[in-house]
């Protein structure tokens, strides 16, 4: 029921105030890694929200890894992960964004994903949006079919949606 999931979510999601630094409240989902139950529930949820015939998943490093590859193995889909500069052998494409200090490079294999795949963009969490905004224009450029970006937790006040106009954005848990 949505009220279980709620609470599942809630008692399972940890909130530590100014982590990793001032005015950030960080959220953090390995308590519910560390309850089988919790974690097979909600990966079984999680699939019945997403859209159809998936080809792939590409989940961002690194905790779009831990919840994208249940997803992926449980729908019968590949999965590609998109890593930080520098991890990837051969010589990946890569795109660069800013972030509030600096910037950022996320990179995906040279041909990883064929030509009109039906893909899937996976993360734990949608905050400002900036790093699936980057990760979702890196994937446009290999010509696939994107279906949509997916979240287990979504942070409404920091508005990300807006960030990824055009994509459909599936989300478990969104906190007002
Ligand atoms: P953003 O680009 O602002 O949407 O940030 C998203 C990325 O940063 C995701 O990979 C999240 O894992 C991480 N992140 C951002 N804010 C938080 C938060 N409050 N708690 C946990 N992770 C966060």
């Amino acid at each position: 029921t949505p009220q279980a999931l709620q609470e599942l979510m809630t008692s399972r999601i940890a909130e530590y105030p100014d982590f990793p630094e001032p005015g950030v409240l960080f959220r953090d989902i390995t308590p519910l890694l560390a309850d089988p139950v919790a974690f097979h529930a909600i990966i079984s949820h999680w699939c019945s929200i997403l859209p159809e015939r998936i080809d792939y998943i590409v989940g961002l490093e690194a905790r779009g890894f831990v919840m994208g590859t249940p997803l992926a193995y449980e729908l019968g889909a590949g999965f590609i992960p998109a890593r930080k500069a520098g991890k990837l052998p051969g010589t990946p494409r890569q795109i660069s964004y800013s972030l509030e200090y600096g910037s950022a490079t996320v990179e995906i294999a040279e041909n990883a994903i064929p030509a009109g795949s039906r893909v899937l963009v996976v993360d734990d969490l949608l905050a400002t949006g900036g790093t699936a905004a980057a990760a979702i224009e890196l994937v446009r450029q290999f010509d696939v079919e994107l279906l949509g970006a997916s979240f287990l937790v979504e942070l409404q006040g920091l508005d990300g949606r807006s960030k990824l106009p055009e994509v459909p954005v599936t989300t478990v848990w969104s906190i007002p």
